[in-house]
């Protein structure tokens, strides 16, 4: 079943997302800059939220993973080694009048789709962001922002074994932003020039590679359903099939996902061989001990990309009700765990307890703090931003310590004692 594209909803959730906070046009007073996107004070939440979980789960709880944070800006060398300077490019063709450019494949004919001029034939243009390094600007000091987080995991492969003293199959991760001086970006913050990846490069021997690739399809599919809630139905696999692929790879899995723009690329799974690591070093750079041999381990990449996860999360939660815009995030993914009301606004022994109520669940949630209009007009405020629980100070609060606790999805309520909240509230936090 082919789902169609509903322009509506992306509208909608981009004007939500402006209208609360979690995602603005970047450099919007002066102009705006195409394409570039701020995370605001609630989609910087959102975004942390699965990051943190993305560490805790395939990092911190895991014994055959460790971390690095490497330099956005890497010796030109690495990209030499790569293959990066010489292939990462997309074909361009120019026209002859108005001097635009456009992406080959995406022309039609051959007359410019802006004026209808003659275009020249086509040229390759590196993707890759350039800039200057240093006071001076000439061909020396020319350096590239990375366009992919991978090659650090590569290049500090020596490091991290010796100061870790891993054995295979062990894995590298990195959660950082990369760069691509992209053609035709587009559909919000789907395709940007600046973007933010969560990559893992998994180290085996080449046996091996069948079932650790098999191993971490699971794990992808578990993440993108158990934590960020997607729903399978929603979630494609295309296996790409020779000839697509990167000329390195020897099997590559996209998770494509229904976003309301349409079925476009999520995540993606490669089996990048020894490519890799036999690029960076002369010698092999792992000796086997148990073997007596030296070699170049096989690498499994699953690759994550975080502003993707964002936007599928998104629209995944994005539900109109009959009188309530609602998103149903996962508890844990919420940017507000719960939101504190006092009942009126102008009773200053219940705005002094809401206060003390949301001071103390400050200390381990995130927490909202609302007191205008009438209590509906804040579980409003608060389902459109996906705030999973809504506590209540009133009168009986003063008199018996409990306070009314409504929930996001079931819209129910019920008394807890303030003693007890934090405890409730973790309990639910899934
Ligand atoms: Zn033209």
């Amino acid at each position: 079943m082919k789902k169609e594209v509903n322009s509506e909803l992306m509208d909608k959730i981009v004007s939500l997302c402006k209208r609360r906070g979690f995602i603005f046009p970047g450099s919007e007073i002066y102009g705006g800059l195409a394409n570039s996107f701020d995370y605001g004070p609630l989609g910087v939440e959102l975004k942390n939220n699965i990051k943190n979980l993305w560490w805790k789960r395939f990092v911190q709880q895991r014994d055959d993973m460790v971390g690095i944070d490497a330099a956005l800006i890497m010796n030109t060398r690495v990209w030499q080694a790569s293959g990066h300077l010489e292939n990462f490019t997309d074909p361009l063709v120019e026209c002859k009048k108005c001097h635009h450019r456009f992406r080959k494949d995406l022309v039609e004919g051959n007359k410019c789709p802006d004026c209808g001029g003659e275009l020249t034939e086509a040229k390759q243009f590196n993707l890759m962001l350039k800039t200057f390094l240093g006071p001076v600007e000439n061909d020396e000091s020319i350096v590239y922002f990375r366009p992919e987080t991978a090659q650090a995991m590569f290049v500090d492969f020596k490091n991290v074994l010796d100061t870790t003293r891993r054995k295979l199959p062990f894995g590298i991760a990195q959660i950082g932003k990369a760069f691509r001086n992209e053609i035709t970006p587009g559909n919000f913050i789907f395709r940007t020039r600046e973007f933010e990846q969560m990559e893992i490069e998994y180290f085996i021997k080449e046996k091996d590679w069948k079932e650790t690739f098999e191993m971490w399809r699971k794990e992808m599919q578990s993440w993108m359903t158990d934590e960020l809630g997607l729903k399978e139905k929603d979630i494609h696999e295309l296996d790409v099939p020779d000839g697509e692929r990167a000329h390195y790879s020897k099997k590559t899995i996209d998770f494509e996902y229904d976003y309301p723009f349409g079925k476009k690329e999520l995540y993606g799974l490669a089996y990048r061989t020894d490519f890799d690591l036999k690029n960076h070093f002369k010698e092999p750079p792992y000796e086997d001990v148990e073997a007596g041999e030296k070699l170049y381990p096989h690498v499994i990449e699953p690759s994550f990309g975080v502003d993707r996860s964002v936007l599928a999360v998104l629209s995944e939660a994005y539900k109109e009700e009959e009188d309530r815009v609602v998103l149903k995030l996962k508890p844990r993914l919420a940017p507000y765990k719960v939101a504190v009301f006092p009942l009126l606004k102008n009773k200053p022994e219940l705005v002094k307890k809401a206060q003390e109520v949301y001071h103390n669940l400050k200390k381990d949630f995130s927490v909202a703090f609302d007191d205008r209009g009438n209590i509906g007009k804040r579980y409003y405020s608060q389902d459109e931003i996906g705030t999973p629980f809504c506590v209540t100070i009133d009168f009986d609060t003063l008199e018996n310590g409990d306070v009314t606790v409504r929930d996001r999805d079931a819209m129910k309520q019920e008394r807890i004692k303030i003693k007890d909240l934090r405890e409730f509230i973790n309990g639910k936090l899934i």
